[in-house]
């Protein structure tokens, strides 16, 4: 793309308005996945706020306990897989809430998470650096 092409673009673009639906980060596709580790579920929730905005912790609907915002792609593992849940809770334990992992500056690659709790283990020392350390609560 030639100079002329890209400040045409900027131009056309600088005075368009913006569509209504762009403006606001709200819907059902920023509902995020809480994760009660008493219950072994997940809720989707959304709130009236930006997603940066959601608490990290609130009180899960059924048992009252904490329930963890563990984002918008969580999926849980079964119920009977108590393996996955107890290398889960390892990871939220320490900080881990499956936000993303960038260790190169301005790369949008990121870390995959472990897929078994001995592989956490090493995770936590290993991105220590990126845990989360106080979560927000509701
Ligand atoms: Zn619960």
């Amino acid at each position: 793309m030639d100079k002329q092409v890209r400040m045409e673009i900027r131009r056309q673009t600088g005075t368009r308005k913006i569509p209504e639906k762009t403006k606001k980060p709200e819907g059902p596709e920023y509902s995020m996945s809480f994760v009660c580790f008493n219950c072994k579920t997940s809720n989707m929730r959304h709130f009236n706020r930006p997603p940066c905005d959601y608490p990290d912790v609130i009180s899960c609907p059924i048992c009252k306990e904490d329930s963890f915002n563990l984002g918008r792609n969580f999926k849980p593992p079964k119920k009977s897989d108590s393996m996955q849940w107890k290398k889960i809770k390892y990871l939220v334990s320490h900080g881990f809430l499956f936000q993303k992992i960038r260790v190169v500056p301005g790369s949008y690659d990121s870390i995959p998470y472990p897929e078994t709790l001995s592989e956490a283990k090493d995770f936590v020392v290993n991105y220590g650096k990126w845990a989360i350390k106080r979560l927000r609560k509701e």
